[in-house]
């Protein structure tokens, strides 16, 4: 009920249903912002295609202190979702990151995670077993779209949203391990708006959602925060874990704004009561708001909830000039965002985080963002 409700809500307030509506007519424009004069792709990357190998921008540097450095994660797997589609979520959001991150100071600084495709028994850590079999069986028959929702899909999307939920975890896996410090997983379908039973908003499987879950069932980390500063609301996270009270659940986002979800007064319920931490602001909302919501109510809470591990729902579209959002935060409020994060994450997790991509559509801005957000991770 409270979906039919909140959906309701959405389709009155923006009067549209999907999260490409906002974005008609800019897809040529986003496709146009690779990086000038960086290499891009596979070539960068040097792996061969679809081995899921050899993230960019390579090992890390000779006398590196592997512990020390942040993982990365990307595949040429990921680019095969959506291949040739037109679309604003586009395989060359990914060129563009591997393009910004295999320049200095950052090359050769950040460790690839070995990659592994998730299993459908893991899906079911956060997903349905209808669901899941739905994804599979539409993503192979070469259905454009998912049924459940918003979702475009081609014949690559399956082992694509296989290989981000699964590496995802892997990063938790070596984050837990100390073979890195922290991770970024420049990962593609995003998962933030996938619920248990419904993939919608440009999301097969909630990549986060999972990787939260395989921490507490693998690694027996007990509670796991999960911050999220895309321009969206991460329904899907909050949907996943809204009664569970072992998962606590922020976000700062628009508002109104696809999905419709997110409100003040949506704190979570049963032994989630008080877990979820919505902070909505308006279009032309940016530092003062964003920053703010992090270090004035997402850090006491953290500090409260003690979290074992920390993830990000690392979404770029709430950085300026992005056609999907009206936020306004800069490289460097990315850069201050993750270090409230990584000081949450020293404080109560042993310094434990894996951040992983959510959205993103100006490729310019989404390749300077990630730089800056990872270099406050090597930082760290
Ligand atoms: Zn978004």
């Amino acid at each position: 009920m409270r979906d039919r409700l909140e959906r309701r809500e959405f389709l009155r307030i923006t009067g549209g249903a999907t999260l490409a509506a906002a974005a008609t007519g800019l897809v040529a424009c986003a496709s146009r912002g690779l990086v000038a004069g960086a290499p891009t792709g596979d070539a960068a990357r040097g792996g061969p295609p679809g081995s899921g190998g050899g993230g960019p921008p390579g090992p890390a540097g000779r006398g590196a202190d592997p512990a020390g450095t942040p993982g990365l994660v990307s595949s040429p797997v990921y680019k095969r979702h959506l291949e040739g589609v037109p679309h604003v979520e586009t395989p060359a959001r990914l060129d563009a990151i591997d393009a910004a991150l295999s320049v200095a100071p950052l090359a050769g600084r950040l460790l690839p995670i070995p990659p592994r495709p998730a299993t459908e028994e893991e899906l079911l850590l956060c997903h349905t077993r209808a669901y899941v079999a739905t994804a599979r069986a539409e993503s192979e028959a070469g259905r454009t779209a998912l049924s459940t929702g918003d979702t475009e899909v081609s014949r690559g999307s399956w082992p694509a949203a296989l290989l981000a939920a699964g590496w995802v975890m892997a990063a938790v896996d070596a984050v837990v391990a100390g073979t890195v410090k922290n991770a970024f997983c420049a990962v593609r379908p995003p998962g933030h708006h996938a619920t248990p039973d419904r993939g919608m908003g440009f999301c097969i499987f909630n990549n986060v959602a999972l990787a939260a879950r395989h921490a507490q069932r693998r690694h027996g980390l007990g509670k796991v925060l999960i911050a999220d500063w895309d321009v969206h609301h991460g329904n899907g996270t909050q949907d996943t874990f809204y009664r569970d009270g072992s998962v606590f659940f922020m976000s700062t986002h628009q508002w109104p704004l696809y999905p419709g979800t997110g409100r003040a007064d949506e704190t979570g319920a049963g032994r989630g009561r008080g877990c979820i931490l919505n902070c909505p602001f308006p279009a032309g909302a940016g530092r003062a708001e964003i920053l703010g919501a992090f270090q004035e109510r997402l850090v006491p809470a953290a500090d409260a909830f003690k979290p074992d591990l920390v993830l990000v729902s690392a979404g770029f579209d709430s950085r300026r000039d992005d056609p999907l959002g009206r936020f306004r935060l800069t490289d460097q409020d990315f850069i201050d965002l993750t270090d409230v994060m990584l000081g949450i994450a020293r404080r109560h997790a042993g310094g434990r985080l894996v951040a992983t991509l959510e959205g993103g559509y100006n490729l310019k801005g989404l390749a300077a963002a990630v730089a800056a957000h990872v270099g406050a991770l090597t930082r760290a």
